[in-house]
């Protein structure tokens, strides 16, 4: 396992629309391994394969005291409800704001092991975290999703493992 440098703003790759995995082979699992580990390293509670710089559509998820695990190829099958969450990104380190997500977010995608998988999350850092690292792959970050970057709040280095700082 390897902990890679996450990439930021204004990296291209970040902008990318993710390329789909043809298939789930060891070194999809090589990857996963990869991004969990670079995801810890950075505090963070998920992690898309491109902020490490592979422009594939794989995201991984830690919530604190939970295992994480990894979808490959997922999609946001249905949202319902709003309401306002503290965002950051470790893209864009040094800033958070109040972005407006879903309540309900059901995802689906594969696991390492090729097994289809749905994931159903209420008004929680699960369904915030699984539009956030959804929405990285199709090349999008949170703040396309402020009405104007002026509502950025800047905020001080974050202390090290502290795993709500930052979404990922
Ligand atoms: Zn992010």
């Amino acid at each position: 396992m390897a902990i890679l440098p996450i990439r930021r703003l204004p990296d291209p790759v970040l902008r990318e629309k993710a390329k789909r995995v043809p298939a789930v082979d060891a070194s999809i699992r090589r990857l996963i391994d990869d991004m969990i580990e670079s995801m810890y390293a950075a505090s963070g509670v998920g992690l898309a394969a491109p902020q490490i710089g592979v422009s594939l559509r794989v995201i991984v998820i830690g919530m604190p005291e939970e295992e994480p695990f990894a979808l490959i190829n997922p999609e946001i099958v249905k949202v319902t409800g709003e309401r306002p969450v503290d965002e950051g990104c470790l893209s864009v380190p040094g800033y958070r704001a109040e972005v407006t997500r879903h309540r309900v977010a059901i995802a689906r995608g594969l696991t390492p092991e090729g097994k289809e998988v749905r994931i159903k999350a209420r008004d929680d850092l699960l369904a915030q975290a699984l539009e956030h690292e959804i929405d990285h792959i199709n090349g999008i970050l949170y703040i396309d999703h402020l009405p104007s970057l002026d509502v950025l709040v800047k905020v001080e280095r974050a202390e090290p493992r502290a795993p709500r700082e930052r979404t990922g």
